[in-house]
């Protein structure tokens, strides 16, 4: 059986299927026969001590590589062993007779409802913890085997409704071999994630969840977005091959990877690395500058605000990593498709036009100001510039700028270090932004623009649901005559503009980019090689003269076809 999908993120893979869901369990109000509590009891500890040595292996496997997720199951292990919630249960089984799985679910409820009502947001982030340890101990009594991405059984094709960035963040990189999901385009985080760790995927494959068994062999071709269900063995030798030929072409490409990237004709562009963690390892030499750190992760993968000094460490370690390589911190971009488990955020009917990243940082003044005083702190170790996501107009920017400007008179007062002349920019990601390019340059030190948002609200089409994936546009003409506005604008006030959505790691757009005058280019890793191989084929003349005529075209297919017939060497 054959199944279509979009293809998000480059590769070719052979395995068998790892169906994940995030379970959720039915619990029915039920009581033991009278004289049998001992028994109950006695099933009731035993899952206790089962949960208790799973945290243990998991804290074990993760306590090298990554501390900060081993110390998240440290936690669970201290809910486990805390004495009023054993004594609550032992109470709840013995003396009042309940199935031990009703046991589990009205006293960790009760504990639920009451840490969740506490102000403290701290305080309150230990319910994602309570109900994780909840639903473990209620997965174990009925005798079912933990299923998390953390951990995954060789060659795993990862087969799931949709991922949490936060799944996709933990995912058992060693062991995946792909991604397939119902939900999702080429633009969502999930997509975003896989192209950077190099995995495979394919998105928007309608009703997978209900059509692949567990264990099925699969031949994903992330290149097609075709997924073979049990293929014969022609096929997989088919798949094999093509694997091995899609490496052999990213073996060509990676010649370029660690080579400044210079085009045809001699013109220097600089290449930049998006990243959503400290720890990212790209080599020295691939890159310019960081040119999106997107620091929404690193309140992803805690299990509570970020503090301070928190942030501050983290922060210090790019710049550190980076070695005086200009990084551009993007303040919190929460909201639409990203969440925090321990922080409620406003129920919207259109979350992505409402309420998220810089918008939400107004709401959340304390937060924002934190983050503000931990990246300006961090600005006296290295040349960090920071960078506001989702402006829509004047006001946002002269707002985000006063708060600034606030935090910097604490940090005086303080006495604290920084970097008084720390650069200020934006995201140009809403359009009403990019329409008025010239008024923004006047306002920022440097821009870069968000293809994956621009694209989304200049078409009206999520970038999240395949249904609309047809009318997603990123390279349409009404993008391109945008897009040459604000480079316009930009280069006219000498102020730095680059772009880092996804659109500048694709091969297919780096002759339109070129051609409209971009010269700093940002993407995840896994685009680098590629990116600096098509630059150097490119006469940036010619790709000026490419970009006008696709300018003064109808369509984005019109677009597709003249680059496909018209390479500009
Ligand atoms: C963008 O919108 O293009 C962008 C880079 O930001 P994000 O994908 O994180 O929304
Ligand atoms: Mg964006």
């Amino acid at each position: 059986m054959i199944l279509k999908g979009n293809p998000v993120s480059p590769g070719v893979a052979l395995g068998e299927a790892f169906l994940y869901q995030v379970p959720v369990y039915e619990v029915l109000e039920s009581y033991v026969e009278k004289g049998s509590e001992r028994k109950y009891m006695d099933s009731l500890e035993l899952a206790l001590y089962k949960a208790n040595s799973e945290l243990e292996d998991l804290m074990a496997a993760l306590m090298e590589s990554e501390p900060d997720k081993a110390k998240i199951f440290a936690a669970h292990r201290e809910i486990l062993g805390d004495e009023e919630i054993l004594e609550m249960l032992k109470e709840a089984v013995e003396e009042e007779g309940k199935h031990p799985d009703f046991a589990v679910k009205s006293v960790f409820d009760k504990f639920i409802e009451l840490i969740g009502n506490v102000k403290d947001p701290l305080i309150a982030a230990r319910t994602a913890d309570l109900k994780d340890v909840c639903n473990r101990l209620l997965r174990i009594l009925k005798g079912e085997k933990e299923k998390n991405l953390s951990s995954l059984p060789e060659n795993s094709i990862v087969v799931a409704k949709d991922l949490l960035p936060s799944d996709t963040a933990t995912i058992d990189r060693a062991h995946v071999a792909g991604i397939i999901t119902e939900a999702g385009g080429a633009a969502s985080h999930t997509a975003i994630i896989a192209r950077g760790y190099r995995i495979p995927a394919v998105a928007g494959v309608d009703k997978v969840l209900e059509i692949i068994e567990d264990g099925t062999t699969l031949v994903l071709d992330a290149l097609t977005g075709e997924i073979t269900v049990s293929p014969d063995e022609k096929k997989k030798k088919a798949a094999v091959l093509k694997a091995e030929d899609f490496k052999n072409q990213k073996a060509e490409a990676e010649k370029f990877e660690s080579k400044p990237a210079v085009t045809a004709d001699g013109i220097k562009v600089e290449i930049g690395i998006n990243i959503g963690t400290d720890k990212f390892c790209v080599p020295f030499e691939n890159y310019d500058f960081v040119g999106l750190f997107r620091t929404e992760f690193l309140y992803m993968e805690s299990n509570h605000l970020p503090t301070e000094e928190e942030q501050l460490e983290s922060y210090k370690r790019v710049l550190e990593q980076a070695k005086g390589k200009p990084v551009t911190l993007r303040t919190l971009d929460i909201g639409g498709d990203k969440t925090l488990s321990y922080m409620q955020l406003p129920k919207e009917g259109n979350p992505f036009l409402g309420n998220r990243a810089l918008r939400l940082c107004f709401k959340h003044t304390d937060l924002f100001e934190t983050q503000l005083r931990a990246a300006l702190r961090a600005s006296a170790f290295g040349p960090l510039q920071i960078m506001f996501p989702m402006v829509g107009s004047i006001e946002d920017i002269r707002r985000a700028k006063a708060a600034v400007l606030a935090v910097k008179e604490q940090l005086r007062r303080e006495k604290q270090s920084f970097n008084e002349n720390t650069g200020v920019g934006v995201m140009i990601e809403i359009p009403a932004a990019a329409v008025i390019a010239d008024l923004v340059a006047e306002e920022v030190d440097f821009a870069s623009v968000g293809t994956n948002d621009l694209a989304q609200y200049l078409c009206a089409a999520d970038r999240m649901n395949p249904e609309t994936a047809v009318y997603y546009q990123s390279m349409s003409p009404a993008m391109l005559r945008v897009l040459g506005t604000i480079f316009e604008a930009f280069h006219r006030k000498g102020k730095p503009v680059s772009v880092c959505g996804e659109l500048a790691g694709d091969p297919e757009a780096a002759v339109l980019l070129a051609g409209l005058g971009l010269r700093k280019f940002s993407m995840s890793e896994s685009g680098i090689a590629q990116i600096k191989a098509v630059l150097a084929g490119i006469n940036t003349e010619k790709a000026r003269e490419t970009a006008l005529i696709c300018k003064q075209l109808c369509t984005e297919k019109e677009v597709k076809e003249y680059l496909a017939e018209n390479t500009p060497c």
